[in-house]
């Protein structure tokens, strides 16, 4: 998609698609991000790449990120950081030191909420047919990588785990077949699974920090099934959101997420967010 965006107009884009928030979650991050400084934005000699939110009890939810105008996914970055740092400022104004601090089960909740308001927002505003295409596509990419993906990766995690536990020896051999049939299951029968496929497992960096990546299965279905009650909601779904980014750890993250409206121990927001994927396939069939 041939497509610039000044930072400025990056901000002005987020900012609108982030209205369905209110007033107040508007005001403050549109001043974080211009008057009070809250975003280093541009690549710079010897800068770290990539892109982060980093908040603390009693200063900004500053953010770093490398902006570049020709790339669409740098704008949806800035919506992510810009949930964090939002979801960092709701919990250190509302609660003590030891509350403020959310988890990780929460913490992609709040910034991948940000990332569906953006993309609803881009794709009403889409121009053509192509560009509505390019945006279906990255959604539906994002599902498929977070939800499908992830969810496969935390499966091997869990029978690894439990073959170690068995006492069972984890050769490079067992490592890659028990890789394989979650391949095969996964992918099913239409698609070719290439024999270093199978070396896939051995390149996952987050094996090494066990049962991480199941939450951002978890987190991208909670925040799929919570933009839409919020989208299709009132002032009381909203206000339920709202409370949930202010609530830091003060309370387990499912008790924290029920109360904004979704059940996690329940199968509806998965089922909410695969929905969203079948509605997001049949829309592209439609366009293509
Ligand atoms: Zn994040």
């Amino acid at each position: 998609l041939d497509q610039k965006r000044t930072w400025k107009q990056a901000v002005k884009a987020v900012m609108q698609s982030l209205e369905p928030l209110g007033d107040e979650y508007c005001r403050v991050l549109q001043a974080g991000l211009t008057d009070d400084r809250w975003c280093d934005r541009y690549p710079n000699r010897g800068k770290q790449s990539g892109a982060f939110s980093c908040g603390t009890f009693d200063g900004a939810p500053y953010i770093m990120m490398n902006y570049q105008p020709t790339v669409l996914d740098h704008v949806f970055t800035l919506a992510h950081e810009a949930g964090h740092s939002m979801h960092s400022y709701y919990s250190a104004k509302s609660q003590p030191f030891q509350y403020y601090d959310y988890v990780i089960f929460v913490a992609e909740v709040a910034s991948t909420f940000n990332e569906q308001l953006l993309s609803r927002h881009l794709m009403r505003q889409a121009k053509t047919d192509e560009e509505r295409a390019y945006l279906i596509n990255r959604d539906i990419d994002a599902i498929r990588g977070t939800i499908i993906r992830q969810t496969m990766f935390a499966e091997f995690e869990k029978v690894i785990h439990e073959l170690a536990e068995s006492g069972e020896p984890l050769t490079i051999d067992c490592f890659k077949s028990e890789y394989e049939k979650l391949l095969k299951a996964y992918f099913g029968p239409n698609f070719v699974i290439d024999e270093q496929l199978k070396l896939e497992c051995l390149r996952i960096p987050h094996f090494y920090r066990a049962f991480y990546v199941y939450k951002y299965a978890t987190g991208l279905s909670a925040a799929i099934a919570l933009s839409e009650r919020v989208l299709s909601g009132g002032p009381r779904e909203l206000s339920d959101y709202l409370s949930f980014l202010k609530g830091g750890c003060s309370k387990y993250p499912l008790d924290l997420l029920r109360d904004a409206g979704v059940d996690m121990a329940k199968s509806g927001p998965v089922e909410t967010a695969l929905d969203r994927f079948e509605t997001l396939v049949d829309e592209l069939d439609a366009l293509l």
